[in-house]
């Protein structure tokens, strides 16, 4: 399962996801330093894991299609 790194006081994310935690650990790091002087954002900060999914973005809308699939089938069978 991937990683990304999330800042709450900027409301960033990784650009990218990140296979090893090391590597998103890294990241909040080096945004601490661009972003915040090198100290920590007092609103928060962070690496989290984050669903496979959620890098291919077609599951929502999959689950949507089917349905308004169902939804249709069953106003058929209705009448
Ligand atoms: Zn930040």
């Amino acid at each position: 399962m991937p990683y990304e790194y999330w800042c709450r006081q900027c409301e960033a994310v990784s650009p990218e996801q990140r296979d090893r935690r090391a590597d998103a650990e890294d990241e909040v790091i080096e945004h601490r330093r661009a972003a915040h002087g090198g100290l920590a954002p007092a609103a928060g900060d962070g690496v989290r894991r984050v669903h496979d999914e959620t890098r291919h973005g077609c599951s929502g809308s999959l689950l949507f299609i089917a349905f308004l699939v169902f939804a249709v089938l069953a106003n058929c069978w209705g009448r």
